[in-house]
């Protein structure tokens, strides 16, 4: 399909209406699960997580089955802002009060695997997902620019990361012309990528390596044992591993599981315009170096352009797991607070989804028995992550679970209460971090 084209592909409808929906690149159908069948390792969930153990497995000559309840990249991973972040949705050194020493370094030293992982894979089988490097983080206020100088310290003297540098005053506009900015980090190792096209080459991949994927099939059950087993309305697949990789949108499989595994993260509605496109000498003169930006407030406002030169602007996040629906023109409302300039432009897409957060913002890898693995609450900082993850899990299967376990062994402490008593204090603590951001 010609970029740019937003020719709308013929299976659009089965996604979530999104400008990336519009723009997905031609790609099969993956059948539903019919009868019976036996492998060593079912995967549930085909978003980047379950994808890449599934290419990672297959690789190593493991019989896989993936069973998506939807669509590939249905989930968080066709939706996303597409932005790839450096290390964790903590700082390091955040990270090393909860762990050792050791782990924190090797946490970090993943965390830099992860976006070589996915720049690896886009180049080893061809994807065609637009992935362009640098990135910028927007300081509003001198608190802001003083975190990110220390954060720039800690980055290159104590882990030795050198690609990013502190951009102050004037020189902030040739990076991105907002004047609501004081300056803010370049990270030229972080980057961009259209998210749905990335997943949707993620699976083609797998199935290459003769991954057998099976849309359309809900895992209704999965049953634990020696030899686990995934049931769906139409079928069932008998393995020796199982893989959970629903994050956010991971449904009742077992009680015990999802009792296990839900009371650690909270599904949080976050969401995304696409505005009409731009003249390219606008865009260019929007963001003159071309990076992904997102400011230091705690509630986040991410961007970046498109290859055809619309705003893509994300932001908000909603707790109360009632969409009221008017996420569009409010959205539009705070890029134009940044961006008056651009109140001539239309929004031509709104959409929205969950992003699974844990109490500690780190994600969450464990077990729910020696032979089923799962990952999740990767706090939107999954682009990169998930591959990661997805690739650990493999390798916990394939060879050694040691690097899975250094994951694995990040404290995580459930969210009291159920979900009727979490939201509230959710949204007074968001209220109080939105108040924080404004001050
Ligand atoms: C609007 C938005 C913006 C974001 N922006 C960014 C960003 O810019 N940068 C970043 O790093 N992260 C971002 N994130 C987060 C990031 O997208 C996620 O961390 C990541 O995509 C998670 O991937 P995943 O494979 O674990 O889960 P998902 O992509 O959500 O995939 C899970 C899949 O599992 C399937 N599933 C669940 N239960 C079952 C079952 N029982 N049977 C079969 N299938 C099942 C679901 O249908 C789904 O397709 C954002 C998320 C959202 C929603």
């Amino acid at each position: 399909m010609a970029r740019g084209s937003a020719v709308l592909s013929e299976r659009t409808a089965q996604f979530p209406s999104s400008w990336y929906a519009a723009t997905a690149n031609p790609h099969p159908r993956y059948p539903e699960l019919d009868g019976s069948k036996d492998c060593d390792v079912v995967v549930v969930g085909g978003g980047y997580t379950g994808l890449s153990a599934a290419l990672e497995l297959a690789r190593h000559g493991f019989r896989v089955v993936l069973l998506e309840a939807h669509r590939v990249g249905w989930g968080a991973s066709g939706r996303n802002g597409g932005h790839i972040a450096t290390g964790f949705n903590q700082s390091p050194s955040s990270i090393a009060a909860l762990v050792s020493e050791g782990d924190a370094r090797r946490l970090w030293a993943m965390g830099e695997e992860a976006k070589a992982l996915l720049r690896d894979r886009v180049a080893t089988h061809g994807i065609d997902c637009d992935l362009r490097w640098g990135y910028f983080t927007a300081a509003l206020k001198p608190r802001h620019l003083r975190e990110l100088a220390e954060t720039v310290e800690e980055y290159r003297d104590r882990y030795g990361y050198s690609s990013v540098r502190l951009v102050e005053g004037a020189d902030t506009a040739a990076v991105v012309d907002c004047p609501a900015y004081i300056g803010g980090m370049v990270d030229a190792g972080a980057g961009q990528l259209h998210p749905l096209n990335y997943a949707l080459g993620l699976a083609v991949a797998a199935a290459d390596a003769g991954v057998a994927i099976h849309e359309m099939s809900p895992v209704d059950r999965l049953e634990i044992g020696d030899r686990p087993v995934a049931v769906t309305a139409r079928g069932e697949v008998r393995a020796r591993y199982a893989i959970i990789a629903g994050n956010a949108y991971v449904r009742p499989l077992t009680h015990g599981a999802w009792q296990t595994m839900r009371s650690r993260i909270m599904p949080v509605g976050t969401y995304m315009i696409a505005t009409e496109p731009m003249a390219p000498q606008q865009a260019a003169g929007l963001i003159p170096s071309g990076v992904a930006v997102a400011d230091a407030n705690f509630v986040i406002n991410y961007y970046r352009l498109s290859h055809d030169h619309r705003m893509l602007f994300g932001g908000g996040v909603n707790y109360s797991g009632v969409d009221r629906g008017d996420h569009g023109p409010l959205l539009r409302r705070t890029m134009l607070r940044y961006f008056p300039h651009l109140a001539d432009l239309a929004v031509d897409f709104a959409w929205g989804g969950n992003v699974a957060i844990t109490r500690n913002r780190l994600p969450q890898f464990g077990r729910l028995a020696g032979n089923v693995f799962f990952a999740q609450g990767f706090s939107g900082h999954g682009v990169a992550l998930t591959g990661l993850a997805g690739a650990l899990m493999a390798e916990a299967i394939t060879t050694t679970a040691e690097r899975f376990d250094i994951f694995a062994r990040l404290p995580h402490r459930p969210f009291p209460g159920g979900r009727a008593l979490r939201t509230p204090s959710l949204v007074l603590a968001m209220l109080w971090y939105r108040l924080r951001d404004r001050l």
